[in-house]
């Protein structure tokens, strides 16, 4: 490969990911393109503007306290934010009955609640020792690897009420069924989010604030810092590699660099040809990361009628497609919306429905959850993340069981000059943007360093 190269570093992916990264290295004085496969910046972060004038958020939405990098690019932006409504009473629906409850955890059933305050705490003492850089280390990995999240669920003590609550907390956090993931990735998602109540609950935890005029706005904002070094509707669909450097295909053409990060999730990374072909660990930990399934339903009515009944819009629900809600009223507007996610086989029933049926059985259980008044909303916004060619579902790529402990130092090692990034690389809030921004900020320092090692020219 030649040495003549386009730029000093390709990374693919504009999102929150890609962005910081390649801010970091342009901010370092080295050259940098960014190639994105969509039409905009941002990727699982989707924030529109509907109707008259209603802000959607169809992605990623919510930060909190210890999400110290978004808090971070929100106040170099100077971006305004709010906080979400929490006044009132949440709902949890269990065995058919509607009960009201406080705070992170449901106290509407005493039994109910007193067995999964004791799950929480063992759940979060598990997770604390377990290292997010490396949680193959584990002394225990490969027993809570081979082991999914409802097999732990099922061995437990636990009374039934709080059983059907830990799933469904499950589908809400990952969002995936407890069947499907490893308990060693559900303990080091735990311990990168600070523990379960920090990553569940609103005031005080990861739902507590929004930004006023939508969350891609950070995107854009770090996109506008690199001008026509982002290249949108650019597709990556080859990669070519040697020592010397990478040869980027993409729709339109090619791009020569030193080297190329790949800020998109896993299994997405794995469905780029490289040429000579990656290793197979690496290979097989891309085929073993899968991305996770939430339809993301904003409900719209005239007003938010709930809070008149003392309510908060927050309902954690048990079998049916819709699995929670939030009150997504924007402080600025007279409608009342609630956000309703439908999540992990739930979504996957859903999307079986044709689009009236899965619409008219969300209303019916947000009848259900708030009454009558609830039937006829003004508007409905969905989006199925699933369906997204650029995603393939969300919010996060996971890991099946037998994946850490057997492929885990694949997912963040170099391979010659190609990098890696992407929230699922994040060793903090893995999952969320504050973890996209980590990884991005992580993998341009490794670059750098690289960089400063070799005492190469090529910028
Ligand atoms: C419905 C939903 C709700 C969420 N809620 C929250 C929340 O409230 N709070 C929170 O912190 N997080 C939330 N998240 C998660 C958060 O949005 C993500 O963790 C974060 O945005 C991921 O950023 P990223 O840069 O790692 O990846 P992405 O945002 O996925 O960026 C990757 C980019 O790469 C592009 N791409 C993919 N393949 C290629 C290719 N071959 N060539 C070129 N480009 C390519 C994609 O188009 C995309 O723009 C939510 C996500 C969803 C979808």
């Amino acid at each position: 490969m030649s040495t003549d190269f386009d730029t000093g570093v390709v990374v693919v992916g504009a999102g929150l990911a890609g962005l910081s990264t390649a801010r970091k290295l342009h901010d370092a004085g080295v050259d940098v393109v960014v190639l994105e496969a969509r039409d905009r910046v941002g990727g699982r972060t989707l924030s529109q503007t509907e109707g008259d004038g209603l802000l959607v958020e169809y992605g990623g939405q919510w930060v909190g306290p210890t999400q110290d990098h978004m808090y971070a690019l929100i106040a170099e932006f100077g971006l305004e934010t709010f906080t979400q409504y929490a006044d009132g009473d949440n709902l949890q629906l269990a065995d058919g009955r509607l009960l009201r409850y406080h705070g992170a955890i449901p106290t509407g059933d005493p039994i109910i609640a007193a067995d999964l305050m004791d799950a929480m705490v063992e759940l979060t003492s598990a997770a604390m020792e377990v290292d997010t850089a490396a949680p193959w280390e584990h002394p225990r990995a490969a027993e809570l690897d081979a082991m999914t999240v409802e097999t732990w669920i099922g061995s437990q003590p636990y009374c039934d009420g709080a059983k059907v609550w830990l799933r469904t907390l499950t589908r809400a956090i990952f969002p995936a069924e407890p069947g499907e993931i490893s308990l060693l990735h559900a303990l080091f998602y735990i311990s990168s989010g600070g523990g379960l109540e920090k990553m569940i609950g609103i005031i005080n935890s990861a739902q507590e604030n929004r930004l006023t005029h939508g969350s891609m706005q950070v995107s854009q904002r770090l996109a506008g810092l690199l001008g026509d070094r982002v290249r949108l509707n650019s597709p990556v669909h080859r990669i070519d590699h040697d020592a010397d450097g990478v040869t980027v295909h993409h729709e339109h053409g090619a791009l020569h660099a030193r080297r190329v990060i790949v800020a998109i999730p896993p299994t997405l990374a794995g469905r780029i040809r490289y040429a000579p072909a990656l290793p197979g660990l690496r290979d097989q930990l891309t085929q073993r990361s899968f991305m996770a399934s939430t339809i993301k339903m904003s409900v719209v009515y005239e007003t938010p009628f709930w809070r008149a009944d003392g309510l908060s819009g927050h309902m954690v629900g048990d079998n049916r497609l819709v699995c929670t809600t939030l009150d997504q009223t924007h402080p600025d507007r007279p409608e009342g919306v609630l956000v309703c996610f439908i999540d992990a086989a739930a979504a996957r029933r859903a999307l079986r429905m044709p689009a009236d049926e899965r619409r008219a059985t969300v209303i019916e259980d947000l009848v259900t959850y708030y009454g009558e008044q609830a039937r006829n909303p003004v508007a409905v916004y969905e989006k199925s993340w699933l369906d997204d060619e650029w995603a393939r579902g969300c919010y996060v790529g996971m890991m099946s069981p037998g994946t850490w402990s057997t492929l885990g130092p694949a997912l963040r090692e170099p391979i010659g000059p190609i990098h890696w990034a992407g929230t699922e690389c994040a060793t903090k809030w893995n999952g969320y943007m504050d973890g996209a921004v980590s990884s991005g900020l992580a993998t341009a320092e490794a670059v750098l360093a690289e960089i400063a090692a070799t005492a190469e020219v090529a910028r």
